[in-house]
């Protein structure tokens, strides 16, 4: 009786592990067709994209194809191109610049967003390597969004930086997780880190529209910076200029410039491109090439922001 108990009780426990077992095997297969699939969360949101042809209607999923395409080379590498998708889904979720659509397609107002025949054009050969890279970034990164406070962030970036970020208070209005940090960028890594514009006593004084003093040797009177070392100011013929007006008026590539006069014009040298805030995107290339997963780049370069999973809100 107590052997037949013990076989029962065997019985049992063996056809509870081989049931679990089948279970188990059952939930981790892959889905066998496109049906079993999980739907995609960016594949259900749908963007008003405006466009020079007006108003076309995309999903999130194929709208971020084609704006991480135009905003970051695909050499840069899969973490740094999730990070960039990550940041374009949560600024295109925080932007509220067009009453008639969510984006547009002008990299002057929102962000760069290339057409298929554009992308068929630019890489040629690598247009399928590219498109899969790509399209893994937006797919790994599936409805992720940066948060502050419960809410989409400002996910601004740039193209680089020389040392360190720029915080936006110093360029826009103040945020916690827009603060100057520390970026890996340098002359060797980043092609034209360093860019220079030449411009004459005449050009200057133009273009910045004031009246020349005496010799353009005594003209510049000093330079101030701010806390990320960036120029504040530009103080010219008793003038004082923001160094962001001073980057505009002559096309600078940031306002990380030095500038001299070298007895025949004045040489302004910009180190970085872009407005400096937020995430530097050869910072985030070379982040992702030391390692870097895209969750720490993004929390390097928005500290404070939280990554937050669709299925977490
Ligand atoms: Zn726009």
């Amino acid at each position: 009786m107590r052997t037949k108990t013990r076989t029962a009780v065997k019985t049992l426990v063996w056809c509870l592990i081989f049931t679990g077992l089948t279970f188990l095997f059952r939930r981790a297969a892959p889905p066998e067709t496109a049906e079993d699939a999980v739907p995609s969360h960016d594949g259900g949101i749908c963007l008003a994209l405006l466009t020079d042809d007006g108003i076309e209607s995309v999903t999130m999923e194929a709208y971020l194809r084609r704006a991480v395409a135009a905003e970051m080379p695909a050499s840069f590498g899969l973490e740094a191109l999730k990070a960039q998708a990550v940041a374009i889904r949560t600024y295109v979720l925080a932007s509220h610049r067009h009453d008639n659509a969510d984006i547009c397609a002008d990299s002057g107002c929102c962000l760069a967003c290339r057409t298929e025949d554009e992308l068929r054009t630019l890489w040629g050969d690598d247009y399928a390597a590219n498109t899969a890279l790509i399209a893994a970034a937006v797919a790994e990164t599936d409805g992720e969004v940066l948060t502050y406070g419960g809410k989409a962030i400002q996910a601004v970036f740039h193209a680089s930086s020389a040392g360190a970020t720029e915080a936006s208070g110093n360029v826009w209005t103040e945020q916690p997780y827009l603060v100057s940090v520390a970026s890996p960028e340098t002359a060797e890594a980043v092609p034209n880190l360093l860019t220079t514009v030449t411009v004459t006593p005449d050009g200057l004084a133009e273009a910045l529209g004031f009246s020349p003093v005496g010799e353009p040797v005594s003209w510049l009177e000093g330079t101030s910076c701010d806390s990320a070392g960036r120029v504040e100011t530009v103080k010219l013929c008793g003038e004082t200029y923001d160094g962001a007006a001073v980057r505009r008026a002559l096309g600078l590539s940031s306002t990380a410039f030095s500038v001299l006069f070298d007895g025949e014009s004045f040489v302004f040298t910009a180190a970085g491109s872009g407005h400096g805030v937020g995430m530097s995107q050869y910072g985030a290339k070379l982040l992702a090439a030391e390692g870097w997963t895209y969750d720490e780049i993004l929390s390097h370069y928005y500290p404070g922001a939280v990554l937050t999973h669709p299925d977490e809100t």
